[in-house]
Order: C-alpha cells, then structure tokens, then sequence
C-alpha cells in the first residue's frame, strides 16, 4: 500500500459562475472523521447537479468541492466500529464505490456505511454509474412511484445517465416504457435499452401527446419519470392518466415553477420531487437501496452506457459540464483520477 501523501489535487469551487469555476488546487488530503473511510480515487464521473452547485441554482457554502460519485481503494480504515454489510466487507485495499461527494479529488472521505464493495464481476467504470444514475433511478421506481408490471411509464430525457437506466429498470419490471428525447441517434440508444417507443422532442407537443395517450390506452400512463423540469413541465399534465403520479426529479431545462394543488384536482393526481440523499441517510437505507441495485446489475437488468472518457484536469472536469449541458452527450461521463 503507498503511503498517503499530505496534499492532492481537488477541483474546488470558490464562486459561483459558468464551468470556468471549477478550478484545479492542491488542498490537504481529508482527515476522515472517526466513522468514515479514506479512499484513494480511481473513477469518478460528472452528474447533471454538478451544473446545479456551481451555477448556485443549489445553494452551497462556498468554497466547496466538486463531485459526487467515487470508485476507489480503502487506504484507511474508520477508528470507530464498523461492520460487514449485507454489501460486504471493507477492508484496506479494497475498491468500493460510494456516493459519498467531493469526488473531484485523489483522496476523498465516505462514511463507512455509505461505501460499498464493488463487486468483482462489475467494471469500475460502471461502479461510477452506481453510485448516483442507478441508485437514483433505482429509488425513482421503487419509492417515487413503485412501478409494477403491466404499468405504463414515460421517461423523459431517456438517453442520458438516469434516463437510460430508469428505460432499463422499466423493462426489467415488466412495465411499457414510452420516452422521449432530442435526436434519432438518441432515440436508438434508449430503443437498445428497454424504451418501447421513443418520441423526439423535435416533434410538436400536440404530436406527442397525441402519441402517448394511444401508447398508453388512450388513458394516459401511470407515471412520468422526469428530470427535464420547465420544458416538459406543462406537457406532463397532458398525457397522464386519472391518479397517475409526476416524478420531477430534476432541472436540466431550468427548474419547475410554482403551482396551486387545485391544478391536481382535475385527474387527482400527485407530484413528487424527489433527491437521493434522503432516501439513503441511514445506513439501513443506504444497504436496502444499494442491495437492490446492485442484484439487478448482477442480474444483468442494467448496462451501463459511457459517453465519454475526461482526463483528471480543470478543463477536463471544465468540459464535462459543457458537454453535458450541451445536450450533446448519452450515458454516463467518466473522470479518470488514477
Ligand atoms: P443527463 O445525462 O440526462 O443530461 C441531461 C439531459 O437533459 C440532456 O442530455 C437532455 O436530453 C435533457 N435536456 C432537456 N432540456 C435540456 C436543456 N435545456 N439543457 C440541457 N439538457 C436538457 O443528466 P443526468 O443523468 O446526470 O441527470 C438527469 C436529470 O436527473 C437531471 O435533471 C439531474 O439533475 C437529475 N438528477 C436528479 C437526482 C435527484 O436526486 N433528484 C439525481 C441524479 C440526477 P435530451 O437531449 O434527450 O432532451
């Protein structure tokens, strides 16, 4: 094992502004708190709310770190008492994979209970979709809506991270997925992974109501999964269906605006923002989601898709966040720290 220098290098964010923010210092090595891990980075990836943090949309403290999925080694174990999870045992050398934050780093900290052993059969760039795409998607259709077979889902932006692992997670459940998306080459990709039909945003929105609705037995479908936000916001109403459930669970477009229950009333529905933390704040939680994720990637019910490979540099991560909110980008964008 070598031995844990006194200083890395950390992409830190110190005002909030455009993807120019995100800047390269050399900062500390984190102390871990007495209950939390020491692990030395290999992957991590660039997520949607990464854009979020440092455009201030979500208010931080500032400076921070950047990043939040982690894939590495253990190179120091927690001073307090831990334990083998149903996810395994963490010993030193171990590589796990954690959602744990400030991934941006060669070294980041994790609460022993939130880190989980990658399996060995599982490659650790895929670990890197794990950690916030699937858990993500995984806690969408299991508490935001509980999706059962027979179900009619729509997932909105379905060739990107989340996007084409809830197609995935929907065809593994036995529900009809219908999706939208902006390209045809976009369209293909969420079509490989489990969408039954896919609809371009190119189209006019009448078109595509009219679509989902016949898709859905012109009643419309039980659930939206979506993470579009503004732009879609208004269509959403359109192609549910009685007691149907909204699942808005991000802002790519820029974020929903406020509205009055009574605009539920019509097809009684319900809405849901939901985030991941919440879901995984206890250790109990985290093992519960983290379980149920893992045994359908070992199952093979989700692939993981990359788009690209970004070197461990300011412009490097500087341009994840350029490309992704470009448009431009499917699957998930991978880091390569060490
Ligand atoms: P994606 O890979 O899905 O990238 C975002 C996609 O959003 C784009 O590829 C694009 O797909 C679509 N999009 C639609 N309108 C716009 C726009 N105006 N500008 C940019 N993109 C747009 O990102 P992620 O998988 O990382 O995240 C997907 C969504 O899920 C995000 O909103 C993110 O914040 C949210 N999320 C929420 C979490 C939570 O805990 N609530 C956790 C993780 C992600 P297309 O071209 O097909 O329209």
């Amino acid at each position: 094992m070598s031995t844990i220098p006194k200083t890395m290098r950390a992409i830190q964010v110190e005002k909030t502004g455009g993807p120019e923010v995100n800047v390269m210092r050399e900062v500390p090595v984190p102390t871990p708190k007495d209950d939390e891990l020491l692990i030395k980075v290999e992957w991590t990836g660039a997520n949607y709310i990464d854009n979020y943090r440092r455009s201030g949309l979500y208010k931080l403290d500032l400076p921070f770190f950047q990043g939040q999925d982690i894939v590495g080694t253990i190179v120091q174990l927690p001073k307090a008492a831990h334990q083998a999870t149903v996810l395994g045992e963490l010993k030193l050398g171990q590589r796990v994979w954690t959602p744990a934050g400030a991934s941006f780093a060669e070294y980041a900290v994790a609460p022993w209970w939130k880190a989980a052993p990658l399996p060995d059969n599982v490659d650790p760039k895929d670990g890197v979709s794990m950690c916030t795409v699937a858990l993500t998607a995984m806690a969408l259709v299991r508490y935001s809506y509980t999706v059962k077979k027979g179900d009619y889902i729509l997932v909105r932006a379905a060739a990107g991270g989340v996007g084409l692992v809830l197609c995935q997670l929907g065809r593994y459940l036995g529900a009809h997925v219908i999706a939208t998306t902006s390209s045809e080459a976009k369209a293909k990709l969420a079509k490989e992974n489990g969408a039954d039909t896919v609809l371009l945003t190119t189209a006019s929105s009448e078109d595509n109501v009219k679509e989902i609705l016949k898709f859905a037995e012109g009643k419309g479908v039980h659930a939206v999964f979506d993470g579009v936000g503004a732009d879609t916001w208004e269509e959403n109403f359109k192609v549910v269906r009685t007691n149907a459930t909204i699942v808005t669970f991000g802002n790519a477009s820029g974020a929903v605006p406020p509205f009055s229950p009574l605009k539920l009333a019509p097809k009684c529905l319900k809405v849901t923002r939901p985030t991941l933390f919440p879901f995984i704040a206890t250790p109990e939680d985290f093992a519960t989601l983290a379980k149920d994720m893992t045994d359908v990637v070992e199952k093979g019910g989700i692939k993981f898709a990359v788009h690209k490979v970004y070197p461990f540099t300011q412009e490097g991560v500087q341009q994840t966040q350029i490309d992704i909110t470009g448009r431009g980008t499917t699957g998930k964008l991978l880091i390569h720290v060490s």
